[in-house]
């Protein structure tokens, strides 16, 4: 694949042609939110990370004393995000997505199924509110959920996890409902460099060739896991949405959950998710108290499912569990 990396590109006759300045658009880019706006349905813009996405969304279409209604068990960063984002006059609120929003709110911000309780919001009650409605689907992918079908303005995906699917692109996307929200969303992306570079843009073109495919069987062998731990003598509580690779599951606790992470074979004790490897973690270490200290997250990547299911099972030999379920 060549890619073109100008920062600039000669004016013809004097005028500017279709790229100007790496800032303004680039052909990767273009081409990517092409067919990303095809997958959800609407307008794309692409960013640096999906919490790039997420403050430029903010940023642009909310004011200093407006209020963000989120969902509870969100991605903890973007709580964090808005959270540092209050020192500018921004306020949040918390609510549970699997009902209606609260009243008196500018945006409504669900996560599809959330990250990493794998709650799925309502999204008829968050359409029927007055306020703009973004959707965090990083997690369902549009293989699974177009959300603009559903009433939502906006979507957002963290480009870092399926859409690019292969652990080395760091990329946010927000897709428009309306053309005219995609022009301001641009243009604050343009005046603030919240922009994604040509290289993460390429592998994201990479990455989309395979997406159907890679998300289809992430969810088949993510239904079955998600079943096979349901038995499992040393697991408490499975939570899956039954769309994507991504499921969380609870041991006894905190020491219970270091000894699966750490006797781990094949699937990798890592951060982040929707890759084509595997990737499971303790939850605790970055969200504390909001997860049970036995929260343990996998994304479940494109290896054989009895090979991942012999390494959950071995990992999941714990000496000394004497608080197992069975
Ligand atoms: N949204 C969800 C659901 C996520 O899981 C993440 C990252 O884990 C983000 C947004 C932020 O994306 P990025 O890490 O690309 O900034």
């Amino acid at each position: 694949m060549t890619v073109d990396r100008s920062t600039l590109w000669p004016y013809k006759d004097g005028e500017p042609g279709e790229f100007i300045y790496q800032r303004y658009g680039h052909p990767a880019g273009v081409e990517a939110e092409r067919q990303l706006g095809e997958l959800d349905g609407g307008h794309a813009l692409l960013f640096s990370s999906g919490s790039g996405a997420a403050t430029a969304l903010v940023l642009t279409f909310l004011s200093s004393g407006d209020t963000i209604a989120l969902a509870e068990g969100a991605y903890f960063g973007t709580g964090v995000l808005f959270r540092e984002l209050e020192r500018w006059g921004l306020r949040v609120v918390e609510f549970d997505q699997t009902g209606a929003p609260p009243g008196g709110v500018d945006l409504v911000w669900l996560e599809a199924p959330s990250n990493p309780f794998l709650t799925m919001p309502d999204l008829e009650a968050a359409a029927a509110h007055p306020a703009r409605v973004v959707v965090d689907a990083t997690a369902a992918t549009p293989i699974y959920l177009r959300p603009i079908e559903h009433g939502a303005d906006f979507v957002l995906h963290s480009a870092t996890k399926y859409l690019g699917g292969h652990d080395d692109t760091l990329l946010g996307v927000v897709v428009s409902k309306r053309a005219e929200d995609a022009e301001r969303l641009k243009e604050f992306r343009t005046r603030s460099g919240i922009v994604a570079a040509p290289d993460p843009c390429t592998f994201l073109l990479r990455g989309l060739e395979t997406l159907e495919p890679r998300v289809r069987r992430q969810t088949e062998s993510a239904t079955e896991l998600a079943k096979r731990l349901e038995g499992h003598p040393a697991v408490h509580r499975v939570r899956f949405a039954g769309i994507g690779g991504l499921l969380s599951f609870d041991v006894t606790g905190a020491d219970e959950a270091r000894h699966v992470e750490t006797s781990l074979r094949l699937i990798t004790n890592a951060t982040s998710l929707g890759g084509v490897s595997s990737v499971l973690e303790a939850r605790a270490r970055w969200e504390g108290d909001r997860v049970p200290p036995g929260l343990l997250r996998l994304s479940v990547g494109l290896e054989p499912l009895e090979e991942l299911w012999a390494d959950l099972a071995q990992a999941l030999e714990i000496p000394g569990d004497f608080h197992a379920r069975k």
